[in-house]
């Protein structure tokens, strides 16, 4: 079976080949295929840029890989500021000895992942490390977009707004938890790892414009949550059944003792807007997902906190999640 060796990365015949037969050969485009010492791009208006090293452990999992990962993460960062994913520049840190198969295959994906965006990778980079430097393999993408709605900041959300999540929580937590741990449980649980973008213009092509937007990925919604009600000054105020959680998500939690809320998603995203655009804003979501669903709403009461009411009508603080859940998650 072929491998990578260190001639991989060697800036020689050997990486010209690997960089010609397959990282050009499926994320080819102009202004890639030029070869240049960096991409020249031609951009108008307010930018958003955003970069994200990506180390998830097992490479591969159900529902994705740390490809679709690395895409989807990076897109849905430029998206939850209501910019177009537009350019990528990606860096690949590949441990020698690293299957050739392995990678090929990540790479397709990584294609694959590009076109629900439409956004191109136009500039890379390949280091191969000594066996042992690395585990596997990681991946940096670093991506810019043009903003077609200015304004949503986490800052930005104000008293009577609502907040809404796009779909279940805490699927891509779970999914790496399990494949972790080599449960097997016959629940069919995937990551959400998923490319927001198409999202996001559907709401804005409805004239929907968020006050704020998020992907809750590490610290899942709980981090979004206490970000926001920090950032905006202001409660946030939630109704614990109506925030949607698979029965498969719900059941490893209760196994090891985790809060769904506090698991990451890669494909999940929160939204505060005002209460009148929310049936709208939900509608499109909807379309999505059929878990969509609207959680709570922004209060004027208890500023920087998050309250969670269960559903016997009980009050609890939900709170930032401590220390680290789960390593390598992305
Ligand atoms: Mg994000």
């Amino acid at each position: 079976m072929k491998s990578i060796e260190l001639s991989h990365g060697g800036g020689g015949v050997q990486m010209n080949r690997l960089i010609h037969d397959l990282f050009f050969r499926h994320f080819g485009n102009e202004i890639l295929l030029r070869g240049e010492d960096a991409a020249v791009l031609q951009m108008e208006g307010p930018l958003a840029l955003t970069t994200d090293g990506f180390t998830v452990a097992p490479i591969f999992f159900p529902g994705g890989n740390i490809g679709k990962l690395a895409i989807a993460g990076t897109v849905n960062d430029l998206a939850m500021m209501g910019a177009q994913p537009q350019y990528l520049a990606c860096s690949f840190i590949i441990e020698e000895g690293f299957p050739h198969a392995e990678l090929e295959q990540i790479v397709r994906s990584m294609a694959d992942e590009l076109a629900v965006s439409g956004a191109r990778i136009v500039c890379g980079d390949t280091k191969v490390v000594p066996r042992g430097a690395a585990d596997g393999l990681f991946i940096t993408t670093s991506g810019v977009g043009s903003i077609k709605a200015p304004g949503i900041s986490a800052g930005a959300i104000r008293p009577g707004d609502a907040i809404l999540v796009s779909r279940d929580v805490g699927c891509h937590g779970a999914c790496i938890l399990m494949a972790r741990d080599g449960l097997q449980l016959h629940s069919g649980l995937e990551s959400d790892c998923a490319t927001l973008w198409p999202l996001v213009q559907a709401l804005l092509a409805e004239g929907i414009v968020p006050h704020a937007l998020r992907d809750a990925t590490r610290g899942g919604l709980s981090a979004v949550l206490n970000e926001w009600a920090l950032a905006s000054q202001v409660g946030l105020a939630l109704s614990e059944a109506a925030v949607p959680v698979s029965d498969p998500v719900r059941g490893l939690c209760e196994l090891y003792g985790f809060e769904p809320f506090d698991l990451a998603n890669e494909g999940t995203l929160v939204m505060a807007l005002p209460a009148e655009l929310a049936p709208a804003a939900e509608a499109v979501l909807q379309r999505f997902n059929g878990q969509a669903a609207c959680i709570g709403e922004a209060v004027a009461a208890h500023p920087g906190k998050v309250v969670l009411t269960s559903a016997w009508g009980s009050r609890r603080y939900l709170e930032l999640p401590q220390g680290e859940l789960l390593p390598r998650i992305c």
